[in-house]
């Protein structure tokens, strides 16, 4: 039993779509897909629900949503009778419904019931086309076997009832044919939907892949694989055959933006490989993420934008004691900031985190009696993961660097945004 996670570029058109039925059908055997949505979904109904959220007119977004997911379905099914369609026009009658009769409370619940529509659409029309294209396929609502928490838009899996049903929904069914479902979702007890966190498709199907004690994960990609820098910013990219599991944990922790952080656990308590391929180029081996013991890698250059450095000053000319750090830590927990790098001196606490204006604004509120407190944005953290003296001075060269930091494998810096 083999676990396939297809991500938004895999299925942004009619091609693309077509492209993922012949790489199905590449692969006989029990499979599972799970699937994102497409292109750039996600991003425009965050986009629609913020302007139904600010009450505002968010009917010409979502209208460019409706007419892409039309307009490419046209394309894949030639009946204009097909009952996808129906589907489709049912699904956006309950986004509009529930757009119409939004409560009044700003909440991530309404967040997740919105943007998760994407997946259900991907999902359906993927569905189709392979029953079209004479696959023996079956249609899962993953709500029905991943089961979390209420934790609005970042929820936490009960793995023991979401094992438990994936045992018993999903398993049967694999035994006859092909099975497609949602990536990034989730449901509650109350069957309210749920999401993940973005990007968190490849999570799901690490889940799936951990529940089912499956074969491989394979997360098919527009990239060759897992490579050492994003060929967006850096020339000439190393591709890694094979790398570790603990290696990809720290790299995805840093920011490498091509596995989700939280896929790596389920598969290596199972010792379940992940592949990383290309969908582009699906008979090259990509890349095997597993149990192995490899010499020092190639380095790793990651970049994560949108960054800020918040700086702690404390007032009184004493120093920044542990007890102010355990007020600042506090502040930075409950309005979820994620540390990406820490630096203390004698006066000051320095903290890179992704830029976020509105929670920066609550926690300006919530310290500045205590502390000094300033901040700098528009800044890039780079992360060389295995580096050498050469790969620091290339990535150095020519940059204003803000905090520099290093241990015996990893060098971090913080830079401004050019
Ligand atoms: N569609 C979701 C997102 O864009 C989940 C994913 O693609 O992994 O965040
Ligand atoms: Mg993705």
């Amino acid at each position: 039993m083999k676990v396939f996670k297809f991500g938004g570029a895999s299925v942004k058109d009619a091609p693309a779509v077509k492209n993922v039925a012949t790489i199905v059908q590449q692969h006989p055997g029990p499979l599972l897909i799970v699937v994102s949505a497409m292109g750039k979904t996600t991003n425009a109904l965050e986009e629609v629900f913020q302007h139904a959220e600010n009450r505002q007119d968010y009917e010409p977004a979502l209208q460019q949503v409706e007419n892409y997911h039309y307009q490419l379905t046209a394309q894949l099914f030639s009946d204009s009778q097909h009952p996808v369609f129906a589907r489709l026009q049912s699904q956006f009658t309950a986004i509009r419904e529930y757009l119409q009769n939004l409560p009044p409370n700003r909440s991530d619940e309404h967040y997740d019931q919105i943007v998760s529509q994407g997946e259900f659409l991907s999902s359906l029309i993927l569905y189709y086309y392979l029953v079209q294209s004479g696959f023996s396929a079956e249609w899962l609502d993953c709500r029905d076997c991943i089961c979390t928490d209420c934790s609005w838009r970042e929820a936490r899996v009960d793995w023991l009832t979401t094992e438990k049903n994936i045992q018993n929904k999903l398993a049967p069914l694999l035994e006859q044919q092909i099975v497609i479902t949602q990536g990034f979702l989730g449901g509650t007890t109350e069957n309210r939907t749920t999401t993940l966190g973005r990007e968190g498709s490849d999570f799901s199907g690490a889940i799936f892949a951990y529940c089912l004690g499956a074969e491989s994960l394979t997360i098919w990609k527009d990239v060759a694989g897992f490579l050492n820098a994003d060929p967006k910013f850096f020339l000439n990219p190393h591709k890694y055959d094979e790398i570790s599991y603990q290696e990809t944990v720290e790299m995805a922790y840093y920011g490498a933006s091509v596995i989700h952080p939280k896929t790596i656990k389920p598969l290596a308590n199972r010792h379940i490989p992940l592949y990383v391929k290309s969908f582009l180029q699906p008979q090259e081996p990509g890349t095997v993420i597993k149990d192995s013991k490899h010499e020092k890698l190639v380095p790793a250059f990651i970049r994560k934008a949108n960054q800020c450095l918040l700086s702690f000053g404390v007032r009184d000319f004493t120093f920044v004691s542990e007890r102010n750090l355990s007020v600042i830590f506090h502040a930075l927990a409950e309005l979820r900031f994620k540390i990406n790098l820490m630096q203390n001196s004698a006066i000051s606490f320095s903290v890179c985190t992704d830029y976020d204006a509105d929670r920066l604004q609550l926690l300006q509120e919530q310290l500045q009696e205590q502390f000094i407190f300033h901040y700098n944005a528009g800044l890039l953290l780079y992360t060389i993961k295995n580096y050498t003296e050469d790969s620091i001075n290339h990535l150095t060269n020519g940059k204003e660097i803000l905090l520099e930091q290093r241990t015996r494998s990893t060098f971090q810096l913080v830079c401004r945004e050019k």
